[in-house]
């Protein structure tokens, strides 16, 4: 499990147990959903369709042997049942906003029932953009609801009545993978809820959506040319596991993802003018476009690689880059590469003669 998320959590745990501290608990939760949500936010808006109902580990045991669609719909709609439904007593995001429609679930439960590939038929079923936006509104709604919670509350239990409206909600499935769950969330208290669905659960899960996505992204550089459009090495960059290389789909670049089909201008423009980078181009030297637009870090940094593939080609680079990152990490080879051009090419240079 992630040990930062997990030392939070036992943080938050701690601060919300006592009356003095329960409020800087529920804050540090927040800032600790908000941190987490922006790992699906990257997932939902930098992979492609496909990604979202492939399962690379079909047969581990786990929450990663789901796929990514799955464990968003699996995260919200658990809370959107436990904060509306059972704590609030009033109607789920899912109804109000017409969800189920928006995002074509042909089911309104958690999933829990669904196994093996049923949970691949059903992840293909689902409009990415439609399922993001209503886990963007559960997790807004119930970050509301904890910012109304008094410590008071917390020790307040359920009772059958809770257990047979959230029975005839039909949230749940009657399945023997899921029906436990009724019970399982009656029998805590607020405190209990807080500490597994709106806190735990997100952690397991997204964990778990983070190793889906890397093996996709590992995957589809398989074969794949691993030298970027702009110069830079994909097999060295700090991004590698997040990122499936521009010449992938799974590209998240920074700047790829500035734009809406995920393409950096520099790719664009090398396809345009059918070279296979900057490095084959002309304006090299002179080009601000994309990542060597100059208010960008790493623009000279890029560009004196691209200069360095020009003459010396990508054997030599990747074998360069290997030198280089024996000694340092990509953040101070870039720092190192990036003061001038012309500067940064030297020291390649250097670096390949010796
Ligand atoms: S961020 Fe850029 S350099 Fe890094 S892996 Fe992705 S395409 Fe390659
Ligand atoms: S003009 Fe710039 S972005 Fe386009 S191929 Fe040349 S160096 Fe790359």
């Amino acid at each position: 499990m992630n040990n930062e998320w997990s030392e939070k959590n036992k943080r938050i745990q701690i601060l919300l147990a006592k009356e003095a501290t329960y409020k800087d608990g529920i804050e540090l939760l927040v800032e600790l959903r908000r941190e987490m949500f922006e790992q699906i936010t990257q997932i939902a808006n930098g992979y492609p369709a496909k990604a979202f109902y492939q399962m690379p580990f079909a047969n581990a045991k786990g929450y990663h042997s789901k796929t990514l669609a799955y464990s968003i719909w699996h995260i919200f709609r658990i809370e959107d049942i436990v904060a509306h439904t059972l704590i609030a007593k009033d109607e789920q995001i899912i109804v109000i906003g017409e969800y189920q429609k928006k995002i074509g679930s042909p089911v309104i439960t958690t999933g829990n029932e669904l196994q093996g590939q049923e949970i691949a038929e059903f992840s293909k079923k689902l409009n990415i953009k439609a399922l993001y936006e209503y886990a963007k509104e559960v997790m807004l709604s119930t970050n509301t609801l904890l910012a109304e919670l008094q410590y008071s509350q917390m020790k307040n239990g359920f009772s059958d009545s809770d257990k047979e409206r959230l029975a005839e909600s039909g949230c749940v499935s009657q399945d023997e993978n899921a029906r436990w769950l009724i019970d399982y969330w009656c029998n805590k208290d607020i405190r209990g809820l807080i500490k597994m669905p709106f806190s735990r659960h997100w952690i397991m899960h997204i964990e778990a959506m983070r190793r889906i996505k890397n093996k996709l992204c590992k995957n589809a550089r398989k074969g794949v040319d691993p030298v970027g459009y702009c110069g830079l090495s994909c097999n060295h960059c700090f991004l590698g596991e997040w990122c499936g290389s521009c010449r992938t789909k799974y590209n998240v670049c920074s700047f790829a993802t500035l734009y809406e089909d995920k393409r950096c201008p520099n790719m664009v423009c090398c396809s345009e003018k059918n070279i296979d980078g900057c490095y084959e181009c002309s304006e090299l030297e002179n080009c601000t476009k994309g990542f060597y637009t100059p208010d960008n870090d790493g623009s000279a940094s890029a560009e004196a690689q691209a200069m360095f593939i020009r003459k010396y080609g990508k054997k030599a680079f990747l074998k360069v880059q290997d030198k280089l990152h024996e000694r340092f990490d990509f953040a101070k080879t870039q720092e190192l590469l990036g003061q001038d051009m012309y500067e940064g090419l030297k020291i390649l240079e250097n670096e390949y003669s010796t």
